[in-house]
């Protein structure tokens, strides 16, 4: 039950908004090549994804919506497409949107499936992690939930699931997905939504119903780096955590956090960003990795390369191989340049973090005995 899997295919690039789209498939291809290059594919068992089915999108998402997601993709007339968040410049209408939805949604599908095995600890897609759709509305670049959709396969499977969240956007799409249920502890640490998109995520969205206590976010302000982040995460999710003690975790790995990343104000290193995925790791359980946000093509394919070491237990020199770096000028997996920070940006960073632990920690502690 060590091993570890791999979905991959080139035809993830027809997830395709076109060139003046910040999200580039072509960071998926990088991804593969640069872990290529390293021979680290070698350790896993890499495999072609299938489509996910009706059925799976369904337990996520209206049938309205799938219908027109369908329509829209080979050109037919849909009315008002816009309340289904499609026309935007975020969610543009593309040639083949049905398919290359149904293909990256089918990877987590095809994940969540590989870990229910019992076969494979640990099942990863960076085509996934499109957090941001809704049950009835694409936002956010995303059209189908494929992180919600590969939550509903595992619980078939296991008793209580874990969301991690660690991209710079709030994971609105999946906490709202999962807002009423106790069976699934949502946890997203982001850029507050005062500042960024989608807006949302604040300390007191903490589920309702039964699922009041099983919604956690932890809102940072931009200048925050790794420093402040980690004790952050440290502080709060990853107690919360282990006090809810999953049966499997699925990670979403958006890369977006990067102070070199041009949507968002974060300013964290690659190597801080996988101490996070290493906290999560650590905890030993099942679990399916999704991609997510990522929107500088030199920072993406080196942290998921990263990322892939860490949980695959793959040792990976820092210097890149040299067919690799001078071919896309990334010398190195790690950042050895560290972002520039005015101490009086770093100080309201701190104070925020500071107000946002102490917020968490009130509302949600008592109800993990801690
Ligand atoms: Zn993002």
């Amino acid at each position: 039950m060590s091993q570890g899997i791999f979905f991959y295919t080139d035809e993830f690039q027809h997830y395709d908004m076109g060139p003046q789209h910040p999200l580039k498939p072509i960071r998926l291809k990088r991804t593969y090549e640069l872990l290529s290059c390293y021979g680290a594919l070698e350790k896993v068992e890499v495999k072609e994804p299938e489509f996910c089915t009706a059925e799976d999108i369904l337990t996520t998402h209206t049938r309205e919506f799938m219908d027109a997601v369908s329509h829209l993709s080979c050109g037919d007339p849909v009315p008002y497409a816009m309340r289904y968040g499609f026309g935007t410049g975020d969610n543009p209408v593309f040639p083949g949107m049905w398919e290359a939805s149904l293909l990256y949604t089918g990877a987590s599908v095809d994940a969540a499936k590989a870990v229910n095995s019992g076969q494979y600890r640990i099942a990863m897609n960076i085509s996934g992690g499109l957090h941001h759709a809704h049950r009835a509305r694409a936002a956010g670049f995303c059209v189908f939930n494929d992180c919600a959709i590969a939550i509903h396969h595992l619980r078939r499977r296991f008793e209580k699931v874990a969301y991690v969240d660690i991209d710079v956007h709030h994971g609105d799409g999946v906490q709202e997905a999962f807002y009423d249920d106790p069976s699934v502890l949502t946890v997203s640490i982001h850029e507050t939504g005062r500042t960024l998109f989608p807006g949302t995520g604040f300390v007191q969205e903490i589920g309702e119903g039964k699922g009041t206590g099983y919604s956690l976010n932890i809102p940072l302000w931009p200048h925050t780096d790794d420093e402040i982040w980690l004790h952050a995460w440290r502080k709060t999710a990853v107690p919360i955590l282990k006090a809810f003690n999953p049966d499997a975790i699925l990670l979403q790995l958006g890369t977006d956090a990067h102070y070199l990343d041009p949507l968002a104000r974060i300013c964290m290193t690659a190597q801080g960003w996988l101490e996070a995925v290493r906290d999560i790791h650590a905890m030993g359980k099942p679990m399916v990795v999704v991609g997510g946000g990522g929107y500088n093509p030199t920072t993406v394919p080196r942290m998921w390369t990263l990322a892939f070491g860490e949980l695959f237990g793959v040792e990976l020199a820092d210097e890149t191989p040299e067919s690799f770096s001078f071919r896309h000028r990334i010398p190195t997996l790690t950042d050895h340049d560290m972002p520039q920070i005015e101490p009086h940006d770093r100080e309201i960073a701190q104070a925020y973090a500071s107000q946002t632990v102490g917020e968490v920690q009130r509302l949600l502690f008592h109800h993990y005995g801690l």
